[in-house]
């Protein structure tokens, strides 16, 4: 039995060249105070957080053996090219857990660090505490995610619109490792460099694909298939990351970096909820196209490591792009049809799909009640039961349940993949504005709750409730920087 294991750090990412980041401290607080600690989370990567004071003593240690650092990484943020960096982030460590699983600690929200252009570095409380939420609810919905270790008032106001509390969020993730930092390298660093960015990654993230012949071609079909697996589960839950920049697209696929996040109630593929969204390139329905294009800069930028030659490497590279569509079809319309309930991923089955979403935006159906009423088979309030074409199409389905997939694999199929619980936009705005003027009931009821988001509960009714449509027509997300 180890005890008060505390922090077990390495620092890999120090052995790439040091244009790949810069050596960073976590700036002091007057007074900062644990306001959240995800306990599951320590036990998970066997992490012994005593009390609260260790935790703060651990993060804003001046103990030499912590080298921690920011990472360089540029990207392209709705569509434009720019250098970025870790302006308010400082990785503590890579932490070495029970399994020599290792990952990366980072404190968001610490104040300044190299990369921070005109930014101050820091967070406000309430935006961490969103992060904290929505992150929690995504990993426990079985999505790939970083996870949230904890959440600390700094004790200061920040500037913002208005003057805002200022927040530290603790993050845990396999790897920070971004598409932006491979754009980086390929803008920025040598042919070299960009070469021990790859390896690195590799040796990281995914040490089988050594055994390739060209394990930097394999890397691009590798984050494809992750990248599209993750957005297939977004769609699968109604998720909007709403902030899908190359620098914030994972190379490890998991989610992260929630800013302006939302998760749909009525169905329209247009639905955007962020405020700086003017033109709709992050909405529900642009998911896919959006991760395709992340993806061929991710594949650009790969390029003379691909192949020698230019025109080889582009060749190889296209040939990978070139199969997103395929692969995305298959896979999206195997999770939705896994939705309703019908396990074989026939082509001959997608209408059914897209006959069901035509009726759900038609009728402004909520999307994951519609899916619950198809599930539970008996909640009455549905939008759509006035519809006779539904009435056909519900025949219609049941039909081919019957005929292609046995009942309990279909019951069982719906509920797996079928959430009863989302985090929905209203009860999360409400709980974070209670918990940010001290009163952390309704978040840390909230927080409860989600952890069990495919268990129906009789009492739990209101949190499956969509909000007013007021509330919805107004609903807008911000970066909350
Ligand atoms: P994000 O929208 O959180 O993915 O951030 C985009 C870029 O802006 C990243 O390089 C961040 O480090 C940087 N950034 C965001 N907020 C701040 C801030 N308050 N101070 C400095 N840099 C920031
Ligand atoms: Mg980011």
């Amino acid at each position: 039995m180890q005890k008060n294991k505390k922090f077990n750090f390495d620092y890999s990412y120090l052995s790439l060249p040091n244009q790949f980041y810069s050596i960073t401290k976590t700036n002091t607080f007057p007074k900062p105070k644990v306001i959240l600690l995800n306990k599951n989370l320590c036990s998970s990567i066997n992490l012994i957080i005593k009390n609260h004071e260790d935790l703060i003593k651990l993060l804003f240690t001046k103990d030499k053996k912590i080298k921690s650092f920011s990472q360089a990484y540029a990207g392209h943020q709705f569509g434009y090219f720019t250098k970025l960096g870790d302006g308010r982030a400082v990785i503590l460590g890579e932490h070495k857990s029970i399994d020599k699983q290792k990952v990366d600690i980072q404190v968001k929200g610490s104040g300044k660090t190299p990369y921070s252009r005109n930014g101050d570095g820091k967070a406000t409380l309430k935006s961490m505490l969103r992060e904290y939420l929505i992150s929690e609810a995504i990993h426990y919905l079985n999505i790939p995610t970083s996870r949230s270790l904890a959440v600390l008032e700094t004790g200061e106001t920040i500037q913002r619109q208005t003057l805002e509390e200022g927040g530290i969020l603790i993050r845990v993730m396999k790897s920070h490792i971004r598409v932006g930092t491979f754009e980086y390298a390929s803008y920025f660093c040598s042919e070299e460099n960009l070469k021990s960015l790859a390896s690195y990654t590799i040796n990281r993230l995914y040490p089988e694909i050594n055994d390739y012949e060209n394990p930097s071609l394999i890397l691009l079909t590798k984050v494809m298939e992750k990248q599209i697996d993750l957005i297939i589960n977004w769609m699968r839950v109604g998720f909007i990351h709403g902030v899908m920049n190359t620098d914030n697209t994972s190379v490890s696929g998991e989610t992260f970096d929630y800013g302006p996040c939302a998760f749909i109630n009525e169905f329209n593929t247009d639905t955007t909820y962020s405020s700086i969204d003017h033109n709709k390139r992050y909405s529900f329905g642009n998911q896919a196209r959006i991760i395709k294009w992340n993806i061929s800069r991710f594949a650009e930028s790969l390029l003379p490591i691909i192949h020698k030659n230019k025109e080889k490497a582009l060749q190889l590279a296209q040939d990978i792009i070139d199969s997103f569509d395929d692969l995305w079809e298959r896979k999206y319309y195997g999770m939705m049809l896994n939705k309703i309930g019908i396990e074989t991923n026939n082509k001959i089955s997608y209408p059914l799909v897209d006959r069901l979403l035509h009726l759900m935006k038609k009728n402004r159906a909520d999307y994951n009640n519609t899916f619950l009423s198809l599930t539970k088979n008996n909640l009455s309030n549905n939008e759509l039961n006035n519809d006779f074409e539904y009435i056909r199409w519900k025949k219609e389905w049941k039909k081919n349940i019957n005929t292609k997939t046995k009942t309990h694999i279909a019951k069982n199929l719906m509920k797996t993949n079928n959430p009863v619980i989302i985090p929905r936009n209203h009860i999360v705005e409400n709980a974070i504005e209670e918990a940010s003027n001290g009163n952390m009931n309704s978040f840390q009821k909230l927080l409860k709750i989600i952890k069990k988001p495919y268990g129906y509960q009789e009492k739990l009714i209101s949190y499956m409730k969509p909000p007013s449509s007021d509330f919805e027509k107004k609903y807008k997300t911000y970066c909350g920087t």
